[in-house]
């Protein structure tokens, strides 16, 4: 019997508490899934006012004393919250000065904090004091993204003497984002000033949270196998090309899961009607109302494409914006987008909907239950992503039937397979331009009307595959084992 690894994820957001992107699916997916194969995963983020709320709800109970966290010469009196969620723990570190704000890395989405290299100094360093202050050691330490990439660092480097043994694992989860900050700002770190050199944590100048967390982990993961790829290479990894190149010797993609539980047709307490491959009844329904939610016209075959997505460049919706006029005007596509981002995207997308009215539907904002109602309601799904580290709507759609249509890249790339090569469940285009992206249309509008048995056979493979985290846990698990047990 292997032995059960007591395992540590810090990251900044997790799901049900707090979340701003797909980094809160997996903190929350993941452990739990760890927890359901006999291992010991807890989690720990920042107690922000927003997962405070969410904690209090489930019944949050705080440590009897403080821990003192010092960074850069200042003393922060740090509370240890723990809450249950569904039998996993969960740790919140309070820090009212840093968390206690209604932004999570801003005041708004498009502005940060001008202190958050304190703040998430202070929370690595108080993650890593966690284990002694809990009596818990875990044999690997998880960390997410930049705002974890302290750990490695401070790890490697004896900062914490309480845990030698512990193993540090690095999770990319979209290379854009990578925790740059002025030199200055080295001094918060806790590392040494040696280490600020191009081999280490500074690149062109600048601190970086996340060549920190590439350059000091045991082991690092990008968040889909494609994905691990294109990273090393300069049009994908915003400047870290060399950096990830060169340290690909402990890199690995590991492609994300989605929570079957949460996202799953026939018990969806979102939808008003359940469904599942056996009975796609419910799915016209979902779409009718969806019509009727949304002010579209509902007396066509109109093929109802939508979009669930953070509004910025990344996602490629400016090129749908330019693609989708001819097919509205034509009668074969409808569109509902559900996001909130970039302002200049918004306005594009107000004028859409002004110029086809009854045929568009926007709305701007966060909403979970209309994400499940227009996921389920939808025929297609798109994706022009111009990078896509994993994606979990696209998962999300083809467990609801809904054909997913994307570019091929990251994650998608290794979830969707084209119709064309025979047992697909989506559409994939190429290179991000006009005509491939149109021309993708042309075919997923073709197939929907004129074969629409072909169709059905792609939704079905599409709603039968595997995306649970359970299967994509085991892979996690070889990779703590191989490191954990190897020392
Ligand atoms: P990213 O992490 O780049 O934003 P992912 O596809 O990995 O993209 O994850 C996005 C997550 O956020 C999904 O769970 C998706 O359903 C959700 N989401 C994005 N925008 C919205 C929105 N406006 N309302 C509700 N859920 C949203």
């Amino acid at each position: 019997m292997p032995k059960a690894l007591r395992i540590l994820h810090v990251a900044s957001e997790m799901v049900p508490l707090v979340k701003t992107g797909g980094l809160a699916d997996v903190a929350g997916a993941l452990p739990l899934a760890l927890k359901r194969q006999g291992h010991d995963a807890r989690v720990v983020i920042p107690a922000y006012r927003r997962a405070i709320a969410e904690a209090d709800k489930r019944g949050i109970s705080w440590g009897p004393v403080p821990m003192t966290i010092e960074v850069g010469g200042i003393d922060h009196q740090v509370g240890v919250g723990t809450v249950d969620i569904d039998g996993l723990t969960v740790h919140l570190i309070a820090c009212n000065e840093l968390f206690d704000r209604e932004g999570i890395y801003g005041p708004s989405p498009s502005n940060d904090y001008d202190d958050n290299a304190r703040r998430f100094a202070v929370f690595c360093k108080a993650a890593l004091a966690l284990p002694g202050y809990l009596r818990w050691m875990p044999h690997v330490i998880h960390a997410h993204d930049w705002q974890a990439g302290l750990i490695p660092a401070l790890l490697q480097r004896g900062y914490n003497q309480v845990l030698p043994a512990t193993r540090t694992v690095f999770s990319i989860h979209n290379v854009a984002y990578q925790g740059t900050f002025w030199h200055f700002d080295m001094k918060l770190t806790g590392l040494d000033w040696g280490l600020f050199n191009p081999m280490h944590v500074e690149h062109y100048g600048k601190l970086n949270l996340l060549k920190a967390g590439i350059v000091f982990a045991d082991r690092v993961v990008a968040v889909s196998r494609r994905y691990a790829e294109e990273i090393q290479m300069p049009e994908f990894a915003y400047g870290l090309d060399a950096v990830i190149k060169g340290h690909s010797y402990k890199l690995s993609g590991i492609t994300n899961g989605i929570d079957a539980g949460v996202w799953n047709p026939a018990t969806d307490t979102h939808l008003p009607a359940k469904f599942d491959k056996k009975k796609l009844a419910g799915k016209k329904v979902c779409k009718d109302k969806l019509r009727q939610e949304c002010g579209l016209v509902r007396d066509n075959d109109a093929c109802l494409v939508a979009v669930v997505s953070r509004l910025v460049e990344q996602k490629g919706i400016d090129l749908l914006i330019e693609a989708v006029g001819p097919y509205i005007l034509s009668g074969r596509m409808q569109l509902v987008v559900l996001g909130s981002g970039d302002l200049a995207i918004e306005a594009r997308l107000s004028q859409l909907q002004a110029r086809h009215p009854g045929w568009v539907y926007v709305w701007y904002g966060y909403n979970d239950p209309l994400a499940h109602r227009v996921i389920a309601g939808a025929d297609a799904f798109a994706m022009p992503s111009r990078y896509e580290p994993c994606g979990l709507t696209q998962m999300y759609s083809m467990r609801y039937g809904t054909l997913p249509i994307v570019r091929y890249t990251g994650g998608l790339a290794d979830t969707v397979v084209d119709v064309a090569s025979g047992h697909g469940n989506g559409f994939t285009f190429g290179p991000i331009d006009l005509g491939h992206f149109s021309s993708v249309l042309d075919r997923a509008l073709g197939l929907y009307q004129h074969f629409p048995e072909d169709w059905k056979k792609a939704q079905l493979r599409g709603m039968t595959a595997d995306f649970s985290w359970d299967h994509v846990a085991d892979e996690y698990i070889a990779l703590y084992e191989s490191i954990s047990f190897a020392e």
